[in-house]
């Protein structure tokens, strides 16, 4: 798909499912997930602020937070913790799935609901418990940076 047609899908899902919560697709809305789907990173939004008023300088920063919460009640972006009760953001794919978080370098990558089914099944006998659905995040480093860290150790 050509990024064009990429964004306009992007923006009727964003009219569905905004609407749907009976919130509008605003301009203003419809770029920040833009934004945030360039990025493979997780991002502040006082970062995302920053990036967009580059551009945007009429941009408002209430508005970049609060468009930011209206995507993640819409189900297109998610909230991550970072250290010292920092929220960051990325934008999320519409099947349900999960998240690799690098605490280094704050890439994200999703995973599908297939990679915690086996754990799900596992919870089900242990405890006789039926998971009907579940958000599961996962914090640590990514291939790259577990390197450098282990790279770091060696040298030290
Ligand atoms: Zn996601
Ligand atoms: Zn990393």
């Amino acid at each position: 798909m050509s990024p064009r047609r990429q964004n306009r899908a992007a923006a009727e899902e964003l009219t569905s499912r905004l609407s749907a919560r009976g919130r509008r697709p605003t301009a203003q809305r419809l770029l920040v997930l833009e934004a945030l789907r360039r990025s493979r990173r997780t991002v502040t939004a006082a970062d995302l602020f920053e990036q967009l008023r580059a551009d945007h300088p009429l941009i408002g920063r209430a508005t970049v937070f609060r468009s930011l919460d209206s995507l993640v009640d819409a189900g297109l972006a998610q909230r991550f913790e970072r250290a010292g009760h920092v929220s960051a953001y990325a934008a999320c794919s519409t099947e349900h799935h999960h998240h690799l978080v690098c605490t280094g370098c704050d890439t994200t990558v999703e995973i599908d609901e297939a990679s915690i089914a086996r754990l799900a099944g596992e919870l089900s006998q242990r405890h006789g418990f039926t998971v009907h659905h579940g958000t599961l995040d996962f914090y640590g480093l990514c291939a790259s940076c577990s390197d450098r860290a282990s790279g770091a150790q060696r040298r030290a």
